[in-house]
């Protein structure tokens, strides 16, 4: 692990980012580097994985079940994950963040997801009622009692999932079109 301290790319703080970073041999997969950076001025926090081979667009996808909710999952900063059964899907965005998991664990944050949007927009009857039924849904497929797919996209390649039950597949230059790559910018403001 090897940390150090950089100007924050956000407040403009000096040598007040740390950034760890460290690097990980995933089999079948190869050597991935996990980033973290904090800002201690301002808060600002972001971690990524970088998978450190070239690789190809890919498309993965996997049956949530009993023997495959510990599947590793590596979903990088640029891949979308989807449950289609569910209409979920998380597209990147500048606070989209790579992480290390397994299958359960998304089941989880998507879990996470959907009790923050039911809390925030708690005066829609509308979304209200289709939360809280895919929450239901997303209970179901935790306990085995529904069986879905998870799609991870990623037009970088520095995504998937390892299981022997995953399919892989390069993405089609159409479907890589269709996808967001989530590059974070940062809007410089002119406040003195
Ligand atoms: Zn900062």
């Amino acid at each position: 692990m090897e940390k150090m301290k950089v100007d924050c790319p956000v407040c403009h703080a000096e040598k007040c980012m740390e950034v760890i970073s460290r690097t990980e041999e995933i089999p079948y997969f190869g050597e991935i580097m996990e980033s973290v950076v904090l800002c201690e001025s301002c808060g600002y926090r972001h971690a990524d994985i970088i998978c450190l081979d070239q690789k190809d667009p890919v498309r993965y996808s996997i049956e949530v079940k009993k023997d495959s909710m510990n599947a590793r999952v590596v979903k990088s900063q640029s891949a979308t994950l989807s449950v289609p059964e569910l209409g979920l899907k998380v597209e990147p965005g500048p606070k989209s963040l790579g992480y290390v998991s397994n299958v359960e664990g998304v089941i989880e944050r998507f879990q996470g997801a959907v009790k923050t949007a039911l809390n925030l927009f708690d005066d829609d009857e509308e979304s209200q009622k289709n939360a809280k039924l895919i929450l239901k849904n997303l209970e179901k497929v935790r306990s085995g009692d529904k069986i879905v797919e998870i799609v991870l996209e990623d037009p970088f390649g520095q995504s998937f999932i390892a299981h022997p039950n995953a399919s892989k597949r390069e993405l089609k230059p159409e479907e890589i079109k269709d996808l967001k790559t989530g590059f974070a910018t940062f809007e410089q403001s002119e406040v003195d």
